[in-house]
Order: C-alpha cells, then sequence, then structure tokens
C-alpha cells in the first residue's frame, strides 16, 4: 500500500517505521526542513513507562484555585476566546475522577508496556545511538499527603506489573547523592528501577536516516500539508505547495497542529497544547548532578542526564498556539533547577526551550481511523508521554491498516472514546 505520514516528529516517525516493517510504501510530509523540529525537539527526555498516570486526577480540581492565583505555579491558565480551550478544559475537569484516572493509567500501562518493548527491539536491531541510559527513575515528594497517594498508586500500579518501590528521604538520598541540597524539604519518593532516559530529538534524526536508508521511506521536507480532501467517504489527497499528494492511507501524526487540518473535514479533535519548557544545561560538576532520572513531584520539574547535557523540563501552560519563550516562565524553571542542583550545570548558558505538547482531556492518545473517513488512521494526543508512547502507538496503527488485531484493546483510545464524530455533508475542504 502507498502510505503518506503528516508529520515527522517522534510519533510520525515510529509510526512509518511500524508501516514500512510492513512492507508499505511510506511517505513522510513535514513542514519544517528536518525531523523533530516541534514537540520531539528538547522535550525532558523520559521513557517513563511506569510514569503514565493521567493529568486529570482525583486530587487535581482541589489543586487548580492555587495553581491559577500562585504566580510560581507549575500549571497556568490564560482563559482566550477561544471555544477549543474552554471545551478542553471542561472535559479535563469532567476526566478529574478516581475512576476515568484509575482506568486511564491501567489503559496508558498497557500501551507503555508495549512500547518499552518495542523500543528495545529497535535498539538492538537497528543501533540507533541517541543517549540512552537506562539509569532509573526517582519521583520525589515534599509533603506527607502527596506521598502517601503515590504509594497508593505504587500499589495500584504495581498489580499491572509496574516494578517500583518506596524509599523515605534517607534512601532517596542514598540513591541519588545529588539531591542532598533540597533534602530537608523532602519526604520520601517513588524509585523506578527501569525508566530510561534519552535524547529525543537524536532518535529522531537517526532514525529517520535508518529509515531513509535501509527501509527506503521517502521524506519531503519543507512541505506543509495546507488541505486535506476527502471524496467518496475516503481521504483522497493531501494538498501541499508542491501539489497534491494521493495515496492508499494517511497517518495523522501532526501533533498540536492536527485540529486545523481535520476541522475542515468535519472532525473536532479534543486536542489542545500544552506549553511546556525546558534547558539544556551543561554539566559543571558530575557529582553535583543526578544521573538518576529525577521528577520534582510538588514543583512538576524533571532531570535528566543526556550525555553531558542536564535536561530540565517543566511547566504546562494552556495559553494556545503560541510557542515563544515567556521569560517569567523560564526564570522560573531557572530558580527551581538552581535551587535543586546549584552546582550540577554551568547557568550562563541555558539552552531554553518551549514546546507544545498535543494533548488530550483525558491524557490517552487518540489511536486508529477516523469516523466516516476509515483510510485516515489518527495517531495523535500523546501529550506529556510522547516519546514514552510513541514505538506503540505506531504499532497500532500499523496493525489496524493490516487488518490485524491490534496489539492492546483500543478502548479509550479509538475516536469514538474520545467523542470524536464526523459532521455530515463535510467531503472536502
Ligand atoms: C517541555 C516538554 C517536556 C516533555 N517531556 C517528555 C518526556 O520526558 N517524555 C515523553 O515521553 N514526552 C515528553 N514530552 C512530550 C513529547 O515531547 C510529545 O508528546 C511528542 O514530542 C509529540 O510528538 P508528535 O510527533 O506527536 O508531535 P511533534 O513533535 O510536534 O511533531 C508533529 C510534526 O508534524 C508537523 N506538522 C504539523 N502540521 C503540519 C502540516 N500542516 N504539514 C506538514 N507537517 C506538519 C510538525 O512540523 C511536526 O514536525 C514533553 C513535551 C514538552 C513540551
Amino acid at each position: 500500500m502507498d502510505v503518506v505520514v503528516l508529520g515527522a516528529g517522534v510519533v510520525g516517525l515510529c509510526a512509518a517505521y511500524a508501516l514500512a516493517h510492513d512492507g508499505h510504501r511510506v511517505q513522510v510530509l513535514e513542514r519544517n526542513p528536518e525531523a523533530a523540529r516541534e514537540a520531539s525537539y528538547a522535550n525532558g527526555g523520559q521513557l517513563s513507562y511506569s510514569y503514565v498516570a493521567p493529568l486529570a486526577g482525583p486530587g487535581v480540581v482541589s489543586n487548580i484555585p492555587g495553581w491559577l492565583l500562585r504566580a510560581d505555579s507549575p500549571l497556568r491558565f490564560r482563559p482566550r476566546l477561544d471555544p477549543a480551550q474552554w471545551r478542553w478544559g471542561l472535559a479535563f475537569l469532567r476526566a478529574c475522577t478516581a475512576e476515568q484516572s484509575e482506568e486511564t493509567t491501567r489503559r496508558l500501562l498497557r500501551l507503555s508496556f508495549l512500547s518499552r518493548d518495542l523500543m528495545r527491539r529497535l535498539v538492538a536491531e537497528e543501533e540507533i545511538a541517541f543517549d540512552l541510559v537506562p539509569a532509573g527513575k526517582l519521583v520525589v515528594h515534599s509533603s506527607e499527603e502527596a506521598f502517601a497517594a503515590a504509594r497508593r498508586l505504587m500499589a495500584f500500579q504495581a498489580q499491572h506489573g509496574s516494578v517500583q518501590e518506596a524509599l523515605d528521604r534517607a534512601g532517596c538520598v542514598a540513591l541519588e547523592p545529588a539531591l542532598r541540597t533540597i533534602a530537608q524539604r523532602l519526604i520520601g519518593g517513588i524509585h523506578t528501577p527501569g525508566e530510561e532516559a534519552a535524547d529525543c530529538r537524536r532518535f529522531c534524526l537517526n532514525l529517520s536516516d535508518v529509515l531513509r536508508e535501509r527501509y527506503r521511506v521517502r521524506f519531503a521536507w519543507g512541505t506543509p500539508v495546507r488541505q486535506l480532501v476527502a471524496q467518496g467517504g475516503r481521504l483522497r489527497a493531501a494538498m501541499t505547495p508542491a501539489g497534491a499528494v494521493e495515496a492508499d492511507a494517511f497517518v495523522l501524526a501532526a501533533g498540536a497542529a492536527a485540529p486545523a487540518l481535520t476541522r475542515p473535514l468535519g472532525l473536532r479533535l479534543p486536542l489542545y497544547p500544552l506549553k511546556g519548557y525546558s534547558l539544556s544545561l551543561l554539566v559543571a560538576d558530575d557529582a553535583a548532578a543526578p544521573r538518576v532520572s529525577v521528577t520534582d513531584a510538588a514543583r512538576k520539574v524533571v532531570y535528566a542526564r543526556i550525555g553531558r547535557v542536564l535536561r530540565v523540563a517543566g511547566m504546562a501552560d494552556l495559553v494556545g498556539h503560541d510557542a515563544r519563550l515567556d521569560p517569567a516562565r523560564l526564570d522560573l524553571l531557572v530558580r527551581e533547577a538552581r535551587e535543586a542542583f546549584p552546582a550540577a550545570a554551568r547557568w550562563d548558558r541555558l539552552g531554553p526551550w518551549a514546546g507544545l505538547r498535543p494533548a488530550t482531556p483525558t491524557s490517552a492518545p487518540i489511536l486508529g481511523p477516523a469516523p466516516g473517513l476509515p483510510n485516515l488512521l489518527l495517531n495523535l494526543g500523546q501529550g506529556a508521554l510522547g516519546f514514552t508512547l510513541a514505538m506503540a502507538s505506531g504499532q497500532v496503527v500499523a496493525n489496524l491498516l493490516a487488518g490485524r488485531a491490534p496489539p492492546v484493546p483500543m478502548d479509550g483510545f479509538d475516536a469514538e472514546s474520545h467523542g470524536v464524530r464526523r459532521r455530515r455533508g463535510m467531503t472536502r475542504c
């Protein structure tokens, strides 16, 4: 089959890999001149296969007023005259129940464990270099209440295959001595020894080389898709400045930009950008920088060693399609990092970056055929877990296209579960 993948972020590239493996003739259309120029550029680098609980959780609603009022809040909501933002916000609030959160965690664990297996197979078979470190992950907590909730989640996840242990303050510092500066405010942490960290952008760049050289995948760089054209209940072409690109099937992996492409087709996706920030700091003192990936749960900041770089990432801002660096948010991230690991890095070269996580209200990705357009496969909404979930998401899409059973149950992931319907009469945009 001729298959076109729209978007060369980590999600589109992993889908291209699974599709090429199945023997399809794959072409990737990407508006940027190379892979991973958007959300996949400088993310937190975490392959957090056991850290998938959705952002919408039972304790979240009571925290929201505090987060909205505090200037140094890790989450920010700037109301806009944008119905999509309000719809997303309301759906997010509706998803903040214990039942929904547990169900989504269960589903995401299945998807993430599959991703882990597929990623390990890819690394073994393709020998892709991307600074992969199996350093484990330690999520540290600063309040008794948060630590107790984390231990409950750990017990729940243990029933579903996660291998984790709870550590007290001394245990956290023994595991990661670089935490000594903030040890006084730590209550304890959850350690997941099997987690990994890596450079997502390097992964994408090297994977696109492998796809081109070994799998004959064609890439059209600098090719913005302006419209999708449907006819007779099928997607017929992607319109680019160079002309119409036709195919038997299309995989939409355009990240946060996807709703703009599907809206004229009568498909409204529950997808909104959740802006985040990162720093890529040069490590100055090896012993003062964490080796284990650390997440500071109270501040919602993650730290990962990627080669000689300490990657620091955080913030979740619901501020629309705006990926510009906000100096105040950046300062906050620098302050948090400097307070936690003061001697770890050179603070005169921050390597700042901001990106838009393509987020659904439930944190579950949207996978599978678009309603009314069976040859348009959606591969979207991996949110804060795109690097972690990309391999499995690509495999799901490839299985569905080949008519094989999906490797995980589709409940919670298919378009229907996300309430996506196609408005009638929209055949061409
Ligand atoms: C601060 C931050 C930290 C994060 N940390 C982690 C982490 O530690 N672990 C993790 O797993 N995930 C993390 N994430 C999430 C992860 O980065 C994203 O989920 C992932 O990059 C999404 O990949 P994607 O391919 O869907 O989107 P993108 O990488 O944005 O790719 C979409 C591609 O589609 C292209 N495109 C869009 N529209 C068009 C068009 N019309 N025509 C042609 N091309 C188009 C874009 O140019 C882009 O290249 C983080 C995100 C942020 C912002």
